[in-house]
């Protein structure tokens, strides 16, 4: 797969994206990711990307012809046209399961706005989605694109060292990871619970999706409306006063 990220702030991006984990699956060529500077597609001297807003109002906007320009030679370059994200505030919220669609796409391009934001035309004419991170508002769109890259990076195959590694994780199946611990068995008269020393498979299975069921009702309880639950597990959360969270169900 490939991801471009069109941006004003190229190094920041690479800064984050060539790092740990995204970094190795980079090299190891599970995927590439380029940043394209927009200023260098300007079309005056000073290489100006941002002019006042018509009707008056505060900042600047990106200007729509070093965006349309800094798109079509990614096009031109890559002799295909790529699926365009703009990521904004006012998109939709970005989920676990639409970065697993994202990552079934072969190439991707995500546009980071500044200042005010961009022209509006050049959104109309281009954009394909737009993304939120959440409900705020940033700076820029470097961190929501260097969010959008990792979490669409960690659903190809061979970013994680295994496959566990991604479907065991918070949200892949709607619910919340059950609680993880590590050595030591006991840290500050606090133990491990005695399940996870057992060794016992089957045990540490139930274990975990019950927790994970716990956590998910005590956390984000809004989540069980949407997970697939068995019969089983219904009855659990019942067991464990969990009625309430589980009554839109
Ligand atoms: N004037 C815009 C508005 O009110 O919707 C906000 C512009 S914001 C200051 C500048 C840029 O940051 C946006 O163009 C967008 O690319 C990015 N940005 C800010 N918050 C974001 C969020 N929650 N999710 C994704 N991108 C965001």
């Amino acid at each position: 797969m490939r991801i471009d990220i069109m941006t004003l702030f190229p190094d920041m991006c690479r800064a984050v994206y060539s790092e740990s984990i995204v970094g190795r699956a980079i090299q190891k060529g599970v995927l590439t990711v380029e940043s394209v500077n927009i200023r260098d597609f300007s079309d005056n001297k000073h290489r100006n990307v941002d002019d006042t807003p018509y009707g008056g109002g505060e900042g600047m906007l990106m200007t729509a012809e070093p965006i349309y320009r800094c798109f079509m030679d990614i096009c031109q370059k890559s002799g295909e046209r790529p699926y365009l994200i703009y990521m904004s505030p006012k998109g939709r919220v970005l989920t676990q399961q639409r970065a697993k669609e994202l990552a079934a796409l072969p190439h991707i391009t995500v546009l980071c706005g500044h200042y005010e934001g961009v022209d509006q035309r050049v959104l109309d004419a281009l954009v394909d989605e737009e993304i939120s991170i959440g409900d705020y508002v940033l700076t820029g769109g470097e961190l929501p694109a260097l969010v959008l890259t990792d979490c669409v990076a960690r659903m190809l195959d061979g970013t994680l060292s295994s496959e566990a590694g991604r479907v065991q994780e918070s949200h892949y199946d709607g619910l919340l990871e059950y609680p993880q611990y590590t050595k030591p068995a006991i840290w500050r008269e606090r133990a491990v619970p005695e399940v996870l020393l057992s060794g016992h498979h089957q045990k540490i299975e139930q274990w975990r999706r019950e927790q994970s069921l716990l956590e998910t009702a005590a956390k984000r309880p809004e989540l069980l409306a949407h997970a697939e639950l068995s019969k089983r597990e219904l009855e659990f959360l019942i067991k464990n006063g969990k009625h309430k969270e589980i009554i839109k169900k």
